[in-house]
């Protein structure tokens, strides 16, 4: 038996083939789960219809996690087209390239609510639509970064967007674990995609991580991918609220090795 056989999932923020939410997509797939997709906008189309057809998903469905119509609409079409669901995975973020690049105080009021409205807000919004779906109880998954905990160069914004979203996660899980629904999060080590990418320095991050850590390498979608299944599955049933740092073990260090140069 799979361990998501019978399980029905919708996936928000699939932008290609190396987003996250592709690395969840295809773990969930290989462990007999049924798939909606919805990415953002719509010159992604052609990227994700793609993959959907590669796993052999046929709800796929636009939708601006900014916009309330947006996702009334794609949980409507879900409902029609699923009756209920049992996973929800938000994998969605975003703040303009300048605060992600620059001082973090000269952050806008308009990035700074951008930042906290798509990256953190937007887990509540769906997560409350999805819960309409729920009705047998449920699993919901966000992805965040330990820039939410420590301050990290250039994070900045997106930082405190994470602290705001690992904060919701705790308040939902606390909020809907009495109908029987559970709430994580995965911090996941840095990631080469098309978000990260808007990360000043984001390529000096992945080298400094991965010479640091103490696996000594940096984290993929397919990692990721598979805590996914975990906790989502009813391998996790006894977890929720819960932060899971898929890093390499990163956070845990209080002081990376002194390079051996000091010597
Ligand atoms: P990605 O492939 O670019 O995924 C980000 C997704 O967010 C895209 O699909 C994007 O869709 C979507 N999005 C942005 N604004 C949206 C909006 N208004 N409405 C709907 N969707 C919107 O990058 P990723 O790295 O996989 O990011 C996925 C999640 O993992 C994010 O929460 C990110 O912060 C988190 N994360 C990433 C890393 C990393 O190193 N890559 C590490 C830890 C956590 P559009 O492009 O269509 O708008």
């Amino acid at each position: 038996m799979k361990l998501l056989e019978g399980k029905k999932a919708l996936i928000f923020g699939i932008a290609n083939k190396r987003s996250i939410a592709w690395g969840i997509a295809k773990a969930f797939h290989e462990q007999g789960a049924e798939i909606g997709f919805s990415y953002g906008i719509p010159q992604l189309e052609r990227r994700v219809m793609p993959l959907a057809e590669q796993i052999g998903v046929s709800f796929v469905e636009m939708a601006d996690v900014t916009k309330d119509e947006d996702i009334t609409n794609v949980f409507d079409k879900a409902a029609a087209h699923f009756g209920s669901i049992d996973i929800l995975v938000h994998s969605v973020a975003f703040a303009k390239q300048e605060d992600l690049t620059g001082r973090f105080v000269h952050t806008s009021r308009d990035g700074f609510s951008m930042a906290l409205d798509i990256s953190a807000y937007s887990l509540v919004a769906l997560t409350r639509q999805a819960i309409g779906l729920m009705s047998d109880g449920g699993s919901v998954l966000t992805m965040t970064y330990y820039g939410a905990e420590k301050a990290v160069p250039h994070y900045n914004v997106m930082g405190v967007a994470k602290a705001a979203l690992e904060a919701s996660v705790r308040y939902l899980a606390a909020d809907l674990g009495p109908d029987g629904i559970r709430v994580n999060a995965i911090s996941a080590g840095p990631i080469k995609t098309l978000s990260a990418a808007g990360i000043a320095g984001f390529r000096k991050m992945l080298r400094y991580t991965e010479e640091r850590n103490p696996l000594r390498r940096n984290v993929d979608q397919d990692e990721v991918g598979r805590t996914a299944v975990w906790l989502c599955s009813d391998l996790g049933s006894g977890i929720t609220g819960e932060v899971v740092h898929v890093d390499a073990g990163y956070h845990i260090l209080g002081m990376p090795e002194p390079p051996e140069k000091w010597e």
